[in-house]
């Protein structure tokens, strides 16, 4: 019999890694099954997982509930496509998502992938201006340190000296990646540019918590500022809520966190709790008329070949179904109690600049930089599954976790906030 491992082997010269110099990229730690909050490894160690697989696996790994719908519907209707065809799985979700968003968010338009799903509500603010009244408005307002996704139009929002998107520069449309509102001064100046510009279409983030950035946290009030300012001038407001969608921040949404309706929102990653790709850009009313007077000229120009995919509709409808009695949310807030009871002391290290926790994210900044590859084989050696983003030791617990799991994954981050970053380093 082949050794176990041979795929890996033989594989990694021949798959393409993202974000990775495949060069002098420490080989990735093969996983050959699931459990909980668990990985196990195919040398026959466990890991515990701090960070959900790309902040996707809320529910935890094989969640009995998730692969059975996704069994149940592969063996009845694996996909038929929406251009002219209709299943219940999408129109369910719809519906359900319609329900459970906040205001009158009642249209949503199904992708693949949250760098899609950001591009279709981007292409939807274009549109709607040019709809209404003939207006091209083809600019964007985003902010310093967020994160919308990797694909061309995404990364002309995203913060332009993070990750690698500097080098796309001259490629990029030219946008405005300012400073959140969060003082007077800032404030005006917004206030400004969306009353100068004129080419303005939307201003888009991530509401409470701007993830891939470091899990930089903001206040409410930031997002009332933004509802105010963009209906002063007439622009529309997206929430990218593909991080913080789904309870992350402890509501369903940050969007009802905060109090504040966007006029369109996008959801993804904890969608399907990371069993099937899947991405969502839901609209209010008032946006989606625009698109539908009856003017053929006037619809939506997107339709992916997988939008509304059934399996993946079908585990997100199971995946609401989890959500539906209000404990898994309870959960989210208990686990935000423990999170930072359990990270308190690392507060009053020299070491570290700044704890910050909301909901199920829990967030301590080094003071001093370290060596993030030495740093995750740090965790990696002491039984644990967390990736540090720049200076930030992050973690983003499924919202099952139990508490041994949670305790060894909160240990790990305050013994590297003590020492192990020098040892890492
Ligand atoms: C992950 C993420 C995206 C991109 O989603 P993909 O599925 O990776 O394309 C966009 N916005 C936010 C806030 C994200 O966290």
């Amino acid at each position: 019999m082949a050794d176990p491992t041979d795929w890996f082997t033989e594989g990694l010269e021949h798959i393409w890694l993202p974000y990775a110099q495949m060069q002098t990229l420490p080989a990735p730690v093969a996983v050959t099954r699931t459990q909980g909050s668990r990985f196990y490894l195919a040398d026959g160690r466990e890991l515990v997982d701090g960070v959900g697989s790309w902040w996707t696996s809320v529910h935890g790994y094989n969640r009995a509930e998730l692969i059975e719908a996704a069994r149940a519907q592969m063996g009845r209707l694996p996909h038929v496509m929406l251009g002219g065809l209709a299943h219940e799985p999408a129109y369910r979700l719809a519906s359900r998502l319609a329900d459970i968003t906040p205001g009158d968010l009642t249209r949503t338009f199904f992708t693949e992938s949250g760098s899609v799903a950001v591009e279709v509500a981007m292409k939807i603010a274009i549109q709607y201006f040019r709809n209404l009244r003939g207006e091209m408005r083809t600019r964007f307002v985003s902010f310093l340190g967020g994160y919308h996704g990797d694909t061309l139009a995404t990364m002309s929002v995203c913060d332009p000296d993070e990750g690698m998107h500097h080098m796309f520069r001259g490629a990029l449309a030219d946008q405005h990646v300012v400073a959140l509102p969060e003082s007077r001064e800032q404030i005006r100046a917004l206030e400004t540019l969306l009353s100068t510009d004129r080419k303005i279409a939307a201003v888009l983030i991530e509401p409470l918590i701007q993830g891939a950035g470091g899990m930089r946290m903001h206040s409410p009030q930031v997002l009332r500022t933004l509802r105010r300012l963009c209906d002063q001038a007439g622009v529309l407001l997206i929430f990218d809520e593909i991080f913080t969608g789904f309870g992350r921040t402890g509501e369903m949404f940050a969007a009802g966190r905060a109090g504040v309706t966007p006029d369109i929102m996008c959801l993804g990653k904890a969608i399907t709790g990371g069993i099937t790709p899947l991405a969502a850009t839901i609209a209010s009313a008032k946006v989606y008329d625009a698109f539908h007077s009856g003017n053929p000229e006037h619809a939506l120009m997107h339709g992916p070949t997988y939008t509304g995919h059934a399996i993946a509709c079908a585990v997100a409808n199971a995946g609401l179904d989890l959500f539906a009695d209000g404990s898994l949310l309870k959960r989210v807030k208990a686990l935000e109690a423990r999170l930072t009871e359990a990270l308190a002391p690392a507060r009053a290290l020299e070491t570290v600049a700044d704890v910050r926790i909301l909901g199920a994210v829990a967030a301590v900044d080094m003071a001093e930089p370290f060596p993030l590859e030495a740093a995750r084989k740090w965790f990696i050696e002491r039984g644990t599954f967390i990736r540090p983003l720049g200076r930030t030791v992050y973690l983003t617990p499924s919202y099952m976790i139990g508490e041994e799991d949670l305790g060894r994954l909160t240990s790990a981050v305050l013994t590297f906030a003590r020492a192990g970053f020098a040892e890492a380093g």
